[in-house]
């Protein structure tokens, strides 16, 4: 971590600034944290491989006993939950090669860990709604603070956030190897930071001009809390900043993993400082699948609001917000063009024809309406696809990036 990042940081409990206990074992070089102890008023928490732990549970505190006694590997071990020691020397060869993928990595955490389709995240239909929300509203509110994505994983939408944010955006999550992974495959260059979503933020007030959680919301018990800390870390003088909750279930219309969601009433309710504007996330998946503008000015009914699965919430007072945004696709390539992984490839006569092939048939139950924009089969020449392997974007492929087909995929991602 750097040392800057400690400004942002506060303790969850007493609220105290952080600093490094020098006198204590600890690992730096420069400006960046390793290893080693932070102290508040009440409390110490560990920094461990970069990032800090700001939460009492137990892991936390038998690493933390590690890292006093100067065994950092230990700590890490224990943060990767790897308790089998082959397993972890194992994880360990796979995570100190240069050539690891993000699916070797996750395959070296175990069956247990994630497992899922993070492999397909960045076309299901969840995420392409809630990359254009982070987009359009974080690129307009964003001006001198940072970001932050609260319980956001392995950092997929963190990876959005970097697009249009001026400064690195800090991705907090209650499981170290996801903000790990982030760090060092999906978001690189955003500050992980380890915490509990159902106990105090540990950031100052005022820190943040944009703090989001994305499918996650219905998972946290403490729901009220949550939204006044989220409120709290975007107060302040300056430029409004916005806090965007992206697809939370509803209790009134069945989702697969439901979570404990609240109903639309529910949720409003919760906002006592800043009146949040809710939409459904299908309105919003419409606007995607036509190609924009996104409309956030839109008043969903009440009737529409009680029958959509998923809620996205914006509570702001930016006048920039809640409006049409255009969306276009990123220009340019930020990590690399890949063909999508749901397509199964064969070179056949002078083209390679791609076929829409889903993992399972539970995947395609929970995020088959991705047919909406990605067609079932496409043809491409090969001089084109070796040019998308060679680092380019030919002209001729732009359809196939705007349908999703071809997506732009952090490097060594799979
Ligand atoms: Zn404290």
């Amino acid at each position: 971590m750097n040392v800057s990042t400690l400004d942002l940081l506060r303790c969850p409990y007493c609220g105290g600034t952080l600093e490094l206990v020098t006198s204590m074992f600890h690992r730096a070089a420069g400006d960046e944290i390793e290893d080693g102890i932070l102290g508040c008023r009440c409390c110490i928490f560990p920094v461990i491989d970069g990032i800090p732990v700001l939460h009492l549970l137990p892991p936390s505190v038998t690493a933390r006993s590690h890292v006093e006694a100067g065994r950092p590997d230990q700590a890490r071990r224990v943060m990767f939950g790897l308790d089998d020691d082959e397993q972890a020397s194992q994880f360990e060869a796979v995570a100190s090669s240069s050539e690891a993928t993000y699916k070797d990595t996750v395959e070296a955490l175990g069956p247990n860990f994630e497992g899922g389709y993070f492999l397909y995240r960045f076309s299901d239909p969840t995420y392409v709604v809630a990359d254009a929300v982070v987009r359009a509203v974080a690129g307009t509110v964003l001006s001198g603070r940072p970001a932050v994505d609260i319980c956001g994983g392995s950092g997929h939408l963190t990876r959005s956030l970097m697009a249009v944010s001026p400064t690195a955006p800090i991705l907090a999550d209650l499981y170290f190897a996801k903000v790990w992974l982030a760090r060092r495959f999906t978001a690189p260059g955003c500050e992980p930071v380890c915490c509990d979503g159902n106990a105090p933020l540990p950031f100052a007030r005022g820190a943040f001009g944009f703090a989001m959680c994305s499918d996650a919301f219905q998972y946290i018990w403490t729901k009220r809390q949550f939204v006044g800390e989220m409120s709290r870390l975007i107060d302040g003088p300056g430029e409004p900043g916005a806090v965007v909750i992206n697809h939370t279930h509803n209790s009134l219309a069945w989702s697969p993993s439901h979570g404990q969601p609240l109903d639309p009433a529910g949720y409003r309710d919760l906002f006592e400082t800043i009146e949040p504007r809710i939409f459904g996330e299908a309105a919003l998946f419409g606007d995607v699948v036509k190609g924009g503008p996104l409309d956030l000015a839109r008043q969903a009914s009440p009737q529409s609001l009680d029958a959509d699965p998923a809620l996205t919430m914006i509570a702001t007072r930016h006048p920039g917000v809640l409006r049409a945004h255009p969306l276009a696709p990123p220009e340019g390539i930020r990590g690399e063009l890949r063909v999508n992984p749901l397509y199964a490839r064969q070179e056949a006569g002078p083209l390679v024809h791609l076929r829409l092939s889903f993992p399972s048939t539970d995947y395609e139950d929970e995020y088959g309406a991705c047919r909406q924009y990605l067609p079932e089969e496409a043809t491409l020449k090969p001089e084109s696809l070796r040019a998308l392997e060679a680092g380019d974007r030919p002209a001729d492929l732009e359809d196939m990036i705007r349908r999703r087909v071809i997506l732009d995929l952090p490097k060594y991602y799979y």
